[in-house]
């Protein structure tokens, strides 16, 4: 795995070195830059020194270097495991939309690259916010998450699709610059879907029109969104966002589509994995989706064709959920040993512990989601200890899960 910088992000390469410190499990990287950053600060320099990398923290903004699909995949790999192929789609949609968004002046006038957005499938607790999240956050540009099932059609009651506009206007801190090359990532867009065949979910009918709504958006438009949001108002002033090189990522689950997937090719050749006879899962049948079968699952065609990148992700298993708790930099788990720390106070989880809380977070259906719920009721009690247990180590162990109970020992003995 590249290595990178905790605090920039940035990768290592050869003019940018990574210095890393501190046992296997609890690694640290610091970049170059990052040190002649921190020499500055703490010997007296107002303006931290140049550096050679200086021009490189622009990143993404910075147009005659955009970040390459292996190297967006790296900082994908930090934050989030398994979903592999999902990481691949993913980068490589990324790193065309923003070469598009900053090389376009270099490509002949008659060759327009056409926009291209992202819809990631996959269960809920998967990971498809937080590879967004990961990658607006390293690139520094400002991401708008929303609910589809929140947006209505301009003038119903709800949220206007123009607001999402107003959220990604306000992540920018009001740099209408910033706000067109952002991110907006539209959740549940599943949700949206109209009725298609033979799909029994109820579900209000206004669903084409929010599509309908969105695509004007996604599609590239220019827009005027009030930077206070609501409802627009006579008296209010405009800002108008051109929508054109903004990128959109959808999310959903898309419950179902597998069957419509299924339906439309061919049982047998679909039903068996050449030669082997092996029953195909849900996760393999996935993998062949074609725009028609979105078609047939409910979104419309039009916005079918703005969403160029379709990857999938999978569900969850034990393996990824006991990595998920101990692998990436800012893991469940390392934020709790951080607060404790501050404290004065260690945490440490026995391998037993850890296991349990993938199965039981497995158990709710929750994906990812339920290792935090779990954790967080069961740190209650002891959390509620913490600054009377200066100078002791508490240990997490598969009892704790029921008992709220942990092993205190003092640090001393440890040692
Ligand atoms: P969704 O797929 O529903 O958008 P999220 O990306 O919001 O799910 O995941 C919820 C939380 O679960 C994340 O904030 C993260 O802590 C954790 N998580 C989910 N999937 C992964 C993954 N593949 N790797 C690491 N953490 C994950």
């Amino acid at each position: 795995m590249a290595k990178s910088c905790d605090f920039c992000y940035s990768i290592e390469s050869g003019d940018n070195r990574i210095l890393s410190g501190g046992e296997e499990s609890k690694r640290v990287y610091i970049c170059e830059d990052c040190v002649a950053t921190v020499y500055g600060l703490l010997y007296g320099e107002d303006e931290p020194k140049k550096t050679k990398n200086d021009n490189k923290k622009k990143k993404i903004f910075q147009v005659d270097r955009v970040l390459t699909p292996k190297e967006l995949k790296a900082i994908l790999d930090s934050f989030v495991i398994g979903q592999e192929r999902a990481k691949k789609i993913f980068s490589v949609g990324v790193y065309n939309h923003y070469k598009r968004v900053f090389k376009q002046d270099t490509i002949d006038n008659d060759t327009e690259i056409s926009k291209s957005n992202i819809l990631l499938i996959g269960p809920t607790g998967s990971g498809k916010t937080l590879m967004a999240q990961t990658l607006a956050k390293s690139l520094e540009v400002p991401l708008a998450i929303t609910d589809a099932t929140s947006l209505t059609e301009a003038g119903y009651v709800g949220e206007d699709v123009e607001n999402i506009l107003t959220r990604l206007y306000n992540a920018s801190g009001g740099d209408v610059d910033k706000t067109q090359k952002g991110i907006v990532f539209i959740d549940e867009i599943d949700k949206i879907a109209r009725m298609g065949e033979n799909r029994s979910i109820t579900r209000d009918v206004s669903g084409e029109g929010v599509q309908q709504a969105m695509l004007k958006i996604v599609e590239g438009s220019k827009v005027n969104i009030s930077a206070k949001g609501g409802r627009k108002n006579p008296s209010q002033d405009f800002i108008e966002i051109d929508t054109t090189n903004i990128l959109f990522v959808c999310g959903g689950a898309f419950e179902g589509l597998s069957d419509i997937i299924k339906r439309r090719v061919d049982s047998k050749s679909l039903g068996f994995a050449q030669g082997n006879q092996k029953k195909l899962t849900d996760e393999d049948v996935l993998k062949k989706i074609e725009p028609d079968d979105l078609i047939h699952y409910g979104l419309i065609p039009e916005l079918i064709g703005r969403l160029h990148s379709i990857a999938s992700l999978n569900e969850l298993k034990l393996e990824d959920m006991v990595r998920i708790l101990t692998e990436p930099k800012n893991s469940i788990i390392n934020q709790y040993q951080k607060l404790f720390e501050i404290d004065g106070v260690g945490l440490e989880f026995t391998d037993d512990a850890i296991t349990e809380i993938a199965k039981l977070a497995l158990k709710r259906k929750t994906g990812a989601r339920g290792l935090r719920t779990i954790i967080e009721e069961m740190m209650i009690d002891i959390m509620f200890e913490l600054p009377e247990l200066y100078g002791k180590i508490v240990t997490i162990t598969k009892e704790t899960i029921d008992t709220h109970e942990a092993d205190i020992c003092d640090m001393k003995k440890i040692a």
